[in-house]
């Protein structure tokens, strides 16, 4: 590590033991895509709030719109005064370039999303990555099978879709040896159409024999209760994307309705904050990892 990865990383943490904690205690550390500093600002202090461990999640999109050096900023801004443990994760991301950019730039977390290869390569190029970060302290979440919808550029169509094979998943996770697993069990991004239908027996058969904490992609639009069983199942991190992409736009549509002819930009982003920060809270209390800073 350079002084700049050391100077950041002082204060981030990886999501390895937040994760084996959380699988231990049957909660789930909550992931949620940032979309700017205030949409940041609102993870960290609703972590604050909940004193729960966090994920501060990129899309590929997000860290390529904005650039890496400005996230690492507003980050290190909001972790000088923050005491909850906070990991900076890369998601799905299928391009190594951008993995290594973000590793020396200071994430202690990324996402290798080589799923839509055949499984040989899905799983050489899950290990390469697992090789680069690992001695840079930084933890690797690993996908397998085809999680369906879109997020970020990455396209699944129903007909594409399949779930984790078992056999494979406990050959994929003792060679990749990921920090976080992700095997696509029947949820999917974007917005649910119709009830999702989550394979709970493959769920539980994957996570009781590989042991590896469980993510779970695309929480946006689940009951209650179907989050509560997948936790209790394996998952240990779920991530919640979609639902504050709605917060940040209707936060500020509503805002500026109710007050059609006030021309306040900051309160405008004050009443967006508000909103993402109560979403992020629910979920937080929701996933069980309120109190577990
Ligand atoms: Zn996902």
């Amino acid at each position: 590590m350079n002084d700049v990865e050391k100077d950041t990383r002082m204060t981030l943490e990886n999501m390895s033991q937040m994760l084996k904690e959380a699988q231990d205690n049957k909660y789930a550390v909550g992931a949620f895509n940032i979309l700017d500093y205030n949409s940041t600002k609102a993870v960290v202090q609703a972590a604050e709030d909940a004193n729960a461990p966090v994920i501060i999640q990129t899309s590929a999109k997000t860290v390529i719109f904005w650039g890496c050096s400005a996230i690492i900023c507003w980050v290190k801004e909001l972790l000088s005064s923050s005491k909850v443990p906070i990991a900076l994760h890369l998601d799905h991301c299928k391009d190594l370039q951008l993995i290594a950019e973000c590793i020396k730039a200071g994430w202690s977390s990324v996402m290798i999303d080589a799923s839509s290869k055949p499984f040989e390569e899905n799983l050489a190029l899950s290990r390469q990555v697992v090789e680069m970060a690992r001695p840079k302290d930084v933890s690797v979440e690993a996908e397998l099978g085809a999680i369906v919808g879109v997020e970020d550029d990455i396209h699944v169509k129903q007909q594409d879709a399949h779930l984790a094979d078992p056999e494979q998943a406990i050959r994929f996770c003792a060679q990749v040896k990921p920090d976080c697993f992700a095997p696509a069990i029947g949820t999917a991004h974007g917005v649910y159409k119709g009830e999702p239908k989550i394979a709970y027996d493959r769920l539980e058969e994957i996570a009781a024999k590989t042991a590896i904490p469980i993510a779970l992609h695309g929480g946006t639009g689940l009951a209650d209760d179907v989050f509560k069983k997948c936790i209790s199942l394996g998952c240990a991190k779920v991530n919640i994307s979609t639902q504050l992409k709605y917060a940040f736009i209707d936060g500020f549509v509503a805002y500026h309705n109710a007050h059609n002819t006030e021309y306040n930009p900051l309160n405008v982003i004050d009443a967006q904050f508000n909103k993402l920060k109560a979403g992020i809270i629910e979920k937080i209390n929701l996933f069980g990892s309120a109190g577990k800073a």
